[in-house]
């Protein structure tokens, strides 16, 4: 077996023994990768191996992959964060749903285009749960008043919650932040607005990814460790400004 293929298999092996230490079915959780610096080669490997879901951080890096991948069935999302002149770009690039809507001015431009279009989005809208001024995504103080006003926007198909999470190497320092997203997901449900379905719970990575399952993960969110050590830190993705 190639290092793919085995780094996909203990994937699955670490999702099986989290599910049954959380009483949790394996059908429940849905594993992306997160596909970020990684070439064509070795995406389809992974692709060839099983997996179905993939998601870039980039326009550009989807751009790119996009006619390689053609022949590689697969569904992609968008897990970064998107400028507003970037929409175009998103929707011609085929992805099914957007992980980090954070923000009513981008809501509203993708639901003008999309309604032009005569076509809808999947998107999930990112939260900010670290309180790390780096990352992405709206407040959580401001997450319900944010969905409220998406949810008017008829285009765009709220399925859930998405969050990053602390960066730390000790899965417990992240535990308060799945906690919350699942928190806020709860209190969404408890308002059961149209337009709204919030069953999508997408938290966790590479290593905290059991952790995100015992509190409620439906996507995880995969990349390092099974693609290997990327060459840009993750601020490159995740960061304001990029370096
Ligand atoms: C890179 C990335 C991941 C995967 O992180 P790993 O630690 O490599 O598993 C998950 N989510 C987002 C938003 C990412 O940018």
């Amino acid at each position: 077996m190639n290092d793919i293929a085995l780094n996909l298999q203990s994937i699955k092996d670490r999702i099986h023994t989290a599910c049954k230490d959380s009483g949790r079915q394996e059908a429940e959780i849905q594993l992306l990768l997160a596909t970020k610096t990684v070439p064509v080669d070795r995406i389809k490997i992974a692709l060839n191996t099983g997996s179905t879901l993939i998601a870039e951080n980039k326009i550009q890096e989807l751009k790119e992959k996009f006619e390689p991948l053609q022949d590689t069935p697969h569904t992609n999302h968008f897990i970064g964060h998107l400028q507003t002149n970037k929409i175009k770009e998103l929707l011609r690039y085929d992805v099914s749903c957007l992980q980090s809507l954070d923000r009513i001015d981008l809501a509203e431009k993708l639901h003008q285009r999309l309604q032009a279009n005569n076509k809808t989005l999947d998107v999930l809208i990112q939260i900010n749960t670290s309180g790390e001024e780096s990352k992405f995504g709206i407040q959580p103080d401001e997450a319900i008043s944010l969905i409220e006003k998406v949810a008017r926007l008829e285009s765009l198909k709220i399925k859930g919650l998405m969050t990053i999470g602390l960066f730390s190497a000790t899965p417990e320092h992240v535990r308060p932040c799945f906690r919350l997203l699942k928190n806020i997901q709860q209190k969404v449900q408890e308002l059961s607005l149209p337009n709204v379905a919030m069953n999508e719970l997408s938290m966790g990575m590479s290593g905290d990814l059991e952790t995100a399952i015992e509190e409620g993960a439906t996507i995880i969110r995969v990349g390092t460790a099974i693609f290997g050590k990327r060459s840009y830190p993750d601020s490159y993705y995740w960061n304001e400004q990029n370096p």
